[in-house]
């Protein structure tokens, strides 16, 4: 005999939902995804009426499926958010030229603006250059810290107040694993942190973080999203990838074991004598940075003068310049573009903007009014 849906009691149960075990329907499982979704963005006030949000697209299915909650939410509950697209392209044949592909359709689909920021335009380096000249074994650290730059300066280009991206439970789970594996301390502290404000000008957010693997899979496949499924093709973070495996393992006896692991990151106290990080600008771009000269600056300066393992090992840098063989150099570095005249321009726009909101009231019917009294009649 056909179950009932759990929930709503009438319609067939098709599913089992991943994070609780419930047997419910396919519109009771949209309707309970994309309402925790909702909680964790009021409940944090992750943003105002009027943010400009840039949803990091990769064309993956975390971030196609942030880009669809994002929007029906936000109209659905009338946030009043402008929502953009904004993709890094890293410059991996065969891998990122095709999801962008998935993105600009995504583009089409949701009706969103997209913006594209690439490697090669930014700094010069294409990740296949890069692998070409470093290898395989390091490349997803360029890879790591070069997007990291890229998306804010992207969102700097476009003035947008906030960037959203698709990290779900099980990354983040996955990451407090790993520091913990790593005694990385400031990380562990930091890396459950929903919201951050980076160097203070753009937030960064991750709407998922509560959200399963496992369900935005189902998401996806359910509501029939267009999204690109290929893995990277350069090598994958190998200790990541051991993480992963042991949380997979745990999940399948204890579905609630991703949670668990957050609530638990969430819940520790860093001790008072563990030495955290002060946080400065870089000298040579002005990124918010630990060093005085920051990772993305330090890791280009070596592959430029053909020592890319700077940076990375932890010799000195004049040890492993001497101990440096020949490497071919593929890319050509191109100056970025200093963060204070990034940041200076976005402000400018952003002060006029704040003027013209200025004249226009809040209208009280947004989920994410927080006008008390007389301001929001
Ligand atoms: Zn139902
Ligand atoms: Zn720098």
């Amino acid at each position: 005999m056909p179950r009932q849906c759990n929930i709503c009691q009438t319609a067939r149960a098709i599913i089992r939902r991943p994070k609780t075990g419930q047997r419910i329907c396919k519109e009771c499982f949209f309707y309970v995804f994309e309402t925790e979704i909702h909680h964790t963005i009021v409940d944090n006030r992750l943003f105002k009426p009027g943010d400009r949000i840039g949803i990091g697209a990769s064309g993956g299915k975390d971030s196609t499926v942030l880009a669809y909650v994002m929007k029906t939410l936000n109209e659905r509950y009338n946030y009043g958010l402008e929502l953009f697209l904004l993709s890094v392209d890293e410059g991996i044949s065969g891998y990122r030229d095709d999801s962008l592909e998935t993105v600009k359709r995504n583009q089409q689909q949701y009706d969103l603006p997209l913006k594209i920021v690439s490697y090669e335009q930014l700094y010069g380096w294409s990740m296949d250059s890069i692998v070409e000249t470093v290898g395989r074994k390091n490349n997803c650290t360029f890879c790591g810290v070069f997007r990291r730059q890229a998306l804010d300066r992207g969102a700097l280009m476009l003035d947008l107040d906030h960037i959203v991206t698709g990290h779900n439970a099980d990354d983040i789970a996955e990451t407090i694993l790993m520091n913990i594996l790593r005694g990385d301390i400031p990380r562990l502290s930091r890396c459950t942190e929903i919201a951050t404000m980076g160097d203070g000008y753009i937030g960064r957010s991750k709407p998922f973080k509560y959200a399963y693997e496992k369900e935005i899979v189902m998401y996806a496949y359910l509501k029939r999203l267009d999204y690109f499924s290929t893995e990277c093709t350069y090598s994958p973070n190998a200790y990541r990838g051991y993480a992963r495996q042991f949380l997979k393992d745990l999940e399948a006896v204890r579905p609630s074991a991703i949670i668990d692991i957050i609530y638990s990151g969430e819940a520790m106290k860093v001790a008072e004598n563990v030495k955290l990080p002060t946080m400065t600008s870089c000298e040579r771009c002005g990124y918010i940075s630990s060093n005085s000269i920051c990772k993305a600056c330090v890791l280009l300066e070596g592959l430029e003068r053909g020592v890319p393992k700077m940076g990375i090992a932890k010799a000195s840098s004049k040890q492993i310049e001497q101990d440096a063989p020949e490497v071919a150099r593929r890319g050509k570095a191109v100056e970025p573009v200093h963060f204070e005249k990034l940041r200076e321009k976005a402000l400018n726009i952003r002060k006029q903007r704040m003027l013209n909101a200025a004249t226009s009231s809040c209208s009280k019917d947004t989920a994410l009014c927080e006008c008390t009294g007389d301001s929001c009649q």
